[in-house]
């Protein structure tokens, strides 16, 4: 009997399931339930990536979609034996710079964050409960995605209200850091010049931040105290004056629930396409002008922000592209770079349509680079190195 890990990844209406051998890197199987609820939907895959049989029946609640990819992987691969479960957890607080094995203290604590981040951690937390549950006794790791972002120096830590906000936690954490640090940990292998530069990195998906940072630490990120800040995503708002929020209260009438539900679920590109669609890929085949509006103003965003990273970091190095959005779009990294040769952008179409890994021109100031992030395996590594398997390894 072999053993493996498991990883989980739970968001609002997500899961992500990956099996990897304990020892070394290589991934068994992978799951992704979408939608979760009335119209949810559950693929499984082996190491080859073919379908493994999930059967029928409801994908209603995070529980039915991991009791049916659990049961798939019992009956296609009975050898396993589960080792050790690794969770992504969205909010580590102020307290956690790395992954940390779970107690029923750390679940305590992580469950007083969930005020932070009220669409997420408590679906991280009901992960892990219904992964102790299904495994009693299986060491557990939590790993934050707000961890790669305590280097934060102050400036970018806080906001400019008073302090007593701040020391109760009103700061800006930053997410996406699991993604940020696989991201790092590959150009540290590959570039290690670079890796030691200044490196501006877009994790554009369904969600979607920047982070720029410098020798291999974060400096600063676009999302703050929320994942609503930053760049406008799928179905969130992004960077809003925090004046609308005042008014959507004193003109409109709406309570916090109906403003949280405004700014989560109906903004971003599904709100300025006119309700057409939060996917890029839908947007990007329609002919409709608020789906180009859309395009453009997230793209347009994108651009400043890199502008104000670049100034935080005192110049770029390199830019790289991760996510749904950043991997496999070469329009909207096209949209993005063409107008910034000022700053030493020059992009190579044919490389950016071909999505090679590095995109601009050879000898261009700022080397683009597309790099597929992989969340998982970071959470794979952390929780082997935490629970006794091999070291970690980067
Ligand atoms: P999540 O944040 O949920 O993990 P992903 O990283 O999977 O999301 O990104 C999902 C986004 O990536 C969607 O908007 C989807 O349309 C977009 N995407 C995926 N493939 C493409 C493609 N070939 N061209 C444009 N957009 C794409």
């Amino acid at each position: 009997m072999s053993g493996a890990i498991l990883t989980l990844n739970a968001g609002s209406s997500s899961l992500k399931v990956a099996l990897y051998a304990e020892c070394g890197e290589r991934q068994l199987a992978r799951g992704h339930a979408d939608r979760i609820g009335p119209d949810g939907t559950l693929t499984l895959t082996d190491a080859d990536g073919a379908a493994l049989p999930v059967g029928a029946g409801p994908v209603a609640t995070h529980r039915d979609a991991l009791d049916r990819v659990l049961e798939t992987l019992a009956r296609a691969r009975p050898e396993d034996r589960i080792a050790a479960i690794g969770h992504r957890v969205v909010h580590g607080g102020i307290a956690h710079e790395a992954p940390v094995p779970v107690t029923e203290g750390l679940l305590d604590v992580l469950d007083r964050l969930s005020q932070f981040a009220p669409l997420h951690q408590p679906h991280n937390l009901a992960g892990i409960r219904a992964a102790e549950a299904a495994f009693p006794g299986t060491p557990q790791v939590a790993c934050f995605d707000t961890a790669f972002h305590r280097t934060h120096p102050f400036v970018n830590d806080t906001f400019a209200l008073p302090r007593r906000f701040y020391d109760r936690g009103v700061r800006r954490y930053g997410f996406h850091g699991l993604s940020y640090e696989y991201i790092t940990g590959e150009l540290a292998r590959t570039d290690p010049a670079l890796a030691r530069g200044r490196v501006i990195i877009a994790h554009l998906g369904n969600g979607a931040s920047m982070c720029g940072i410098r020798g291999g630490r974060s400096v600063a990120s676009t999302m703050g105290f929320s994942a609503l800040d930053g760049l406008p995503m799928g179905t969130r708002c992004g960077q809003l004056d925090p004046g609308v929020v005042l008014y959507l209260m004193t003109e409109e009438g709406m309570d916090a629930a109906a403003i949280s539900d405004l700014l989560y679920t109906q903004s971003g590109l599904l709100g300025l396409s006119g309700g057409l669609s939060n996917d890029m890929r839908t947007l990007e085949a329609s002919a409709a002008p608020e789906a180009r509006e859309a395009i453009d103003y997230f793209t347009f965003r994108i651009r400043r922000e890199l502008g104000a990273m670049a100034a935080a970091l005192g110049g770029v190095d390199a830019m790289v592209f991760c996510g749904g959005i950043g991997e496999n779009s070469a329009p909207i990294r096209e949209a993005v770079c063409a107008p910034l040769e000022w700053m030493g952008v020059v992009l190579d179409n044919a490389a950016n349509r071909a999505h090679a890994r590095v995109i601009s021109t050879a000898g261009a100031p700022v080397q683009v680079m597309v790099v597929p992030t992989n969340e998982e395996l970071v959470i794979a590594r952390a929780t082997r190195a935490l629970t006794g398997g091999e070291a970690a390894q980067t």
